[in-house]
């Protein structure tokens, strides 16, 4: 079996027009497929001749296939083979590190969940890597069924310096430069994407989502870290030492709810999963301040439950409004988890956020497209992403 492993040079500067052209041609079809070479040189705007090419390189390398030719009477000339994505080959993987929890997940070239795994979380950094070497090789082997992975991705909130692999800060977590890639490369032959978690969504969201075939877009999560990912011009945008986004110490008007930073009223203290989830439980709504009782109560129709997110998003949505003004995206995708388990709250939230912003009707705010896949989804959209970027960096084939 012949495994894929792309460069560990993740971050380089502008492309070579080769790879950006063979890029191109796989986004298309990813968007758009099946579809014939011909509709995809008029997407890409590239010349048939150099869709071929690139074609070509992308069915070698297993990201591309050609489907079997239609039944029906033969027709004159060539046939058009329609292409698609090739889902048989190859997979991601990826870890989610959470308050509480460690998701594990593989992922298909079309962002589908193929397996994932959960193990509760404990321990300090050294101890969860350490739970994270130990548990990948036995999960990859399990769940991979034969095919070859083209990296794994490690995403976690708070403050993550993609470029070093580092969580440079994670306060519900107590991480404080913790070097991720460093401390999981000796482990693995693959490359290791570390990305923050709104990054990776915002990543996961322009590939598979709400963002497919748009170029601007804000991210904005809101879990026990809440974080804000931008993307202009498809990239997503890191900042200085990978900190733009950082919206969780934004004042909330009215809250008195002590933050760690030293401050009161920041928005991540007063809306984050577990403060919601100790406002029920003070309210007697649940018998332990866990946000999984309080989301199966509210995806029963208990109102009170769902009021909470009600509340909740109705804080949120001024700070939606006011990142839909700064950068005019052309979505908006809000992931939190009252959405997912009452997607009415969705339209509520749309008016909160078109409210408090300029009004301009062709504004789209959606709720985050991967429901309770949404960890899954996002352990493993640095290692998707990179494929769909640079596919060719993808050649380096080895035996396994
Ligand atoms: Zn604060």
């Amino acid at each position: 079996m012949l495994s894929l492993v792309a460069s560990p040079a993740l971050d380089r500067g502008p492309l070579p027009a080769e790879g950006g052209g063979a890029g191109a041609v796989l986004r298309t079809v990813l968007a758009g497929g099946p579809m014939a070479r011909s509709a995809v040189g008029r997407a890409v705007g590239l010349s048939a001749a150099a869709v071929s090419r690139h074609t070509a390189d992308l069915l070698a390398l297993g990201l591309l296939r050609e489907l079997p030719p239609p039944d029906g009477p033969p027709r004159a000339g060539r046939p058009q083979l329609q292409l698609d994505v090739d889902t048989r080959h190859h997979l991601a993987c990826g870890v989610h590190i959470g308050v509480p929890w460690l998701t594990f997940s593989l992922l298909d070239l079309r962002g589908r969940v193929v397996a994932h795994e959960r193990l509760p979380r404990t321990g300090d950094a050294a101890e969860v890597l350490r739970t994270v070497r130990t548990h990948l090789p036995g999960f990859t082997a399990r769940r991979a069924a034969g095919r070859s992975l083209l990296g794994v991705g490690v995403v976690t909130g708070g403050w993550v310096d993609a470029e070093r692999g580092v969580v440079v800060e994670h306060a519900p977590l107590g991480w404080r430069d913790v070097a991720v890639r460093d401390l999981l490369a000796g482990s693995t032959r693959l490359p290791v994407h570390v990305d923050g978690h709104a990054r990776a969504l915002a990543r996961a969201e322009l590939l598979f989502g709400a963002g497919q075939g748009s170029t601007e877009l804000v991210q904005l999560f809101v879990g026990n870290v809440v974080d804000a990912a931008i993307a202009t011009g498809g990239t997503v945008l890191r900042g200085r030492r990978s900190r733009a986004g950082d919206i969780g110490h934004l004042p909330v008007p009215g809250s008195a709810e002590p933050c760690p930073c030293g401050r009161t009223g920041c928005l991540q203290a007063t809306v984050s999963d577990r403060a919601v989830a100790r406002r029920a439980y003070r309210q007697g709504l649940i018998g332990r301040p866990d946000l999984d009782l309080l989301m199966a109560r509210a995806a029963a129709g208990d109102t009170a439950a769902v009021a909470l997110f009600e509340e909740r998003l109705a804080l949120v949505a001024p700070v939606a409004a006011l990142l839909l003004d700064v950068v005019n995206p052309e979505v908006l995708v809000v992931s939190e988890a009252g959405l997912t388990v009452v997607p009415e709250l969705a339209g509520q939230l749309r008016r909160q956020v078109l409210e408090h912003s300029r009004p301009e009707p062709a504004r789209l705010v959606a709720a985050g497209s991967f429901g309770r896949d949404l960890l899954a989804v996002a352990a493993c959209a640095g290692v998707l992403d990179s494929a769909y970027q640079r596919p060719m960096e993808l050649r380096t084939a080895r035996a396994s």
